[in-house]
């Protein structure tokens, strides 16, 4: 068998073995967390301790973290025009985003399509500050989204200006948080955020699971997504996946004890695989290189390359590698992305994600190197990819 290396990260992280072991333990607790016996007791312990530790990795109050199924639904539930402070219980007529969220926001959440407007990115892939503010001076109390770090490119956003701005504007602010967290600093108060969404499958922890946070208790839905037994203080009705919350729980433990030191792992891997890249290939375009980025993202592409070859040359040489956003098709599509920040549909079509994590190996990058050596020579005598 082809031994593999793993740089699809961005997609998908590997259970931490803390995480797994919370998942073993939780399954085996035959409570429901709403029941007032001993294993009920037992099943909800599970639940707040690991909000305990949701919470502390965004310096958040465990009150105000509220578990869904995925990164997906608590961008559902944030974007409503429902949304209430306790100063404004007024609908929100407007929501603006950015050209480069994932799309669990491009589609506007539960706010009518007329209502929502886009803010563009400038060619380095940050949002122009100037067209949010024009488009603030323009509107009226609204919601706004914008993600902490893209999950294509990996450019980190300037939250604290945009928050700044918008809060100047009486706007609220929602941060999609999935790609950032556990790999740069994600404080929901310094990050000026009223809302805050996470996915525990990026950090380590189970698929299926994620978070809305609130900065403040004053900030209410009134229109739950799901309604029923009234789980998640009414929020988010059904059983809670208490396994999958355990281990979500015991991802972010594990994220918060190792501080600093997966990012400059992850960081120090990834430029020896862009310097790596640059060696083989001088003219490779490496996206957003110019704006601040995640440690452990690269998006590249070089001439003649097609993002769905390259996929599978490497893949047959065992390298699990992404042709940018990870769609359920499995098709590759356009990138709404690149396309925002200025890039020709053709290079755009060339453009692979590399993304690495903690268990990522200095071997692990030197194969991803060898192979790209193979792609590239092929590339460069026609040929459509390297031979398996
Ligand atoms: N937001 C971003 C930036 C993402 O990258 C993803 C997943 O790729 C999501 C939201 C959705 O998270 P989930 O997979 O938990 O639905």
């Amino acid at each position: 068998m082809v031994e593999r290396s793993y740089f699809d990260w961005n997609a998908t992280a590997p259970l931490r073995p803390q995480a797994a072991e919370a998942l073993r333990e939780a399954l085996a607790v035959p409570g429901n967390p709403s029941s007032v016996h001993a294993e009920g007791r037992a099943a909800r312990r599970l639940v707040e301790e690991a909000r305990e530790e949701v919470a502390a990795l965004v310096a958040a109050r465990p009150g105000d973290v509220f578990f869904t199924s995925s990164g997906t639904e608590a961008n559902m539930l944030a974007l409503t025009p429902a949304i209430q402070t306790a100063d404004e219980r007024r609908p929100r007529g407007k929501l603006l985003i950015s050209a480069i969220e994932h799309p669990s926001v491009r589609t506007g959440g539960r706010f009518p399509r007329d209502a929502v407007a886009d803010i563009a990115v400038g060619a380095d892939g940050r949002i122009d500050l100037v067209a949010l503010a024009d488009a603030l001076a323009e509107t009226s109390r609204p919601l706004v989204s914008i993600m902490l770090a893209n999950n294509e490119t990996g450019v980190v956003q300037p939250i604290a200006q945009v928050a700044a701005i918008v809060h100047g504007a009486s706007g609220l602010l929602h941060v999609d948080a999935v790609q950032a967290v556990g790999r740069i600093a994600c404080d929901i108060n310094a990050l000026g955020a009223d809302l805050l969404t996470l996915s525990a499958h990026k950090i380590g922890g189970p698929k299926g699971v994620g978070a809305l946070i609130r900065a403040r208790e004053d900030v209410h839905f009134p229109d739950p997504l799901i309604r029923g037994g009234g789980q998640e203080r009414g929020l988010r009705a059904g059983t809670e996946n208490v396994a999958g919350i355990a281990a979500f729980g015991a991802a972010a433990a594990a994220v918060r004890r190792q501080g600093g030191a997966e990012a400059a792992h992850m960081r120090a891997l990834r430029d020896m695989l862009e310097t790596g890249l640059k060696a083989v290939t001088p003219a490779a375009v490496i996206f957003g290189e110019a704006a601040e980025r995640l440690p452990n993202t690269t998006l590249f592409a070089a001439e003649a390359m097609k993002a769905e070859t390259a996929v599978i040359s490497f893949d047959l040489e065992g390298i699990a590698v992404s042709s940018g956003a990870a769609c359920s098709s499995g098709k590759v599509q356009p990138s709404h992305v690149l396309a925002a920040m200025g890039v020709s549909p053709t290079l755009s079509s060339g453009a692979l994600r590399l993304s690495l994590g903690w268990a990522t190996t200095e071997s692990d990058v030197e194969r991803c190197l060898g192979a790209w050596r193979k792609l590239a020579t092929a590339l460069s005598k026609g040929e459509a990819g390297m031979a398996a």
